[in-house]
């Protein structure tokens, strides 16, 4: 089934693409790090100054929820737009490439913050067919910050008939125009640890005498890789890397110690919990074994992006009416990434899909990817993420008489 109001959308958002691309590279030169952005933030507060929205400013980042309030009473959606930027410098050649040394936005948040300013002018110009309230959330620190975290701790994201969340991230890895999705879990929860075993340093001749680390740890990186394949679902799939693995400084001494670190990606937060406890027991167990005493440390990321299935569905239906049904792709398998959108799916039903934004005449799988100092994302598919954002918000929240 068509949906009139929102086949009109992607018109709409064509007739806007000059403005949103403008706005997008404004971003794209002068691109902000972590959660204090003020050039980014006052250039989303000028660009939808005049849509007549009332703001709720952070105290504590430079986080912006706007809210757009329909004709009639109703629920509230959040459409997420995030604002940060990498540290890294852009070798892209664009001529409009960061002008900040060291900084680029080599995820493309400047594409959702344009997007989301594009998509509350298409919204503010709908009202009558909104029953409810959008809250336009703009965040910053995304890029391993916890600025969703952090918004939703400070209360700017706590009303209480909160129906759904949406974000869309752009990818330059998937066919530009697309909207790309799936229902259940999209992105890994992404954990970082590091282990110190310590022994007894000595000479390398006489083993005997000292308590040697070396060993030990090298039979706990195969045996976690042996304990996750035998007591993990091999259908609740998780990766564990040890990444690095550091003892002895030359040949002839036994080190005190050995050190390792490595990530944890798991979709599921049981999965996630049960390798958190099996990567102690292992290291604890190896270590007593040995006479070594050893300390584990895990620090959690992101957890796992979990999309709702009902809502979904939802945005399949939307983004079919706004850029045709053979553009909307199902992803197959979850992305290893992770992403902080996962906290506020984690309180409220919603979803994250991807936006293609290959660039023309280039082979997805061959593009430089999201956080490359070569990246470029084929601002053609921007009209796309604005009518989708838009129509996701409009389906949502549909009067209903
Ligand atoms: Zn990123
Ligand atoms: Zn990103």
């Amino acid at each position: 089934m068509t949906i009139p109001s929102l086949a009109a959308l992607m018109p709409e958002a064509d007739a806007a693409q000059e403005r949103t691309v403008a706005f997008r590279r404004k971003l794209h030169q002068n691109p902000e790090i972590g959660l204090d952005l003020p050039v980014t933030r006052q250039a989303v507060l000028d660009e939808i100054a005049d849509l007549g929205l009332t703001l709720r400013l952070s105290e504590t980042t430079s986080a912006v929820v706007a809210e757009l309030d329909g004709a009639q009473p109703g629920p509230t959606l959040i459409l997420r737009g995030d604002m940060d930027a990498l540290p890294l410098q852009e070798d892209t050649g664009l001529p409009f490439a960061s002008a900040v040394e060291g900084a680029m936005h080599a995820c493309g948040h400047d594409t959702h913050v344009a997007m989301l300013a594009g998509a509350a002018r298409l919204l503010a110009a709908r009202r009558e067919e909104l029953a409810g309230r959008v809250l336009l959330f703009f965040q910053p620190g995304e890029e391993s910050y916890h600025g969703a975290r952090y918004a939703l701790e400070e209360g700017l994201l706590d009303d209480t008939d909160v129906i759904g969340a949406f974000a869309l991230h752009i990818s330059s890895q998937f066919e530009s125009g697309t909207i790309n999705v799936r229902s259940g879990p999209i992105l890994a929860a992404a954990d970082t640890f590091r282990v110190v075993l310590t022994g007894r340093g000595g000479h390398a001749s006489a083993p005997h005498a000292a308590n040697d680390p070396v060993p030990a740890a090298c039979e706990i990186v195969t045996a976690v890789q042996t304990v996750l394949s035998r007591r993990i679902s091999t259908f609740d799939p998780a990766v564990l890397t040890v990444a690095r693995i550091a003892a002895g400084t030359t040949s002839n001494i036994i080190p005190a110690s050995a050190e390792m670190e490595g990530t944890i990606r798991s979709f599921s937060e049981e999965t996630r919990d049960d390798i958190h406890t099996r990567l102690r027991t292992v290291v604890s167990g190896i270590a007593a074994a040995h006479e070594l005493t050893a300390d584990v440390d895990i620090t959690p990321g992101y957890p796992v992006t979990v999309n709702d299935e009902t809502f979904t569905d939802r945005v399949r239906g939307v983004a079919s009416a706004v850029v045709g049904a053979d553009r909307v792709v199902d992803i197959e398998n979850p992305l290893m990434g992770a992403e902080d959108f996962s906290y506020v799916l984690a309180k409220y039903p919603g979803a994250m899909a991807f936006l293609g934004a290959c660039p023309e005449g280039v082979d997805p799988d061959l593009a430089a990817p999201n956080h490359s100092n070569l990246v470029v994302f084929d601002e053609r598919s921007l009209a796309s993420g604005v009518a989708t954002y838009a129509g996701v918000a409009l389906d949502s929240l549909r009067p209903t008489a």
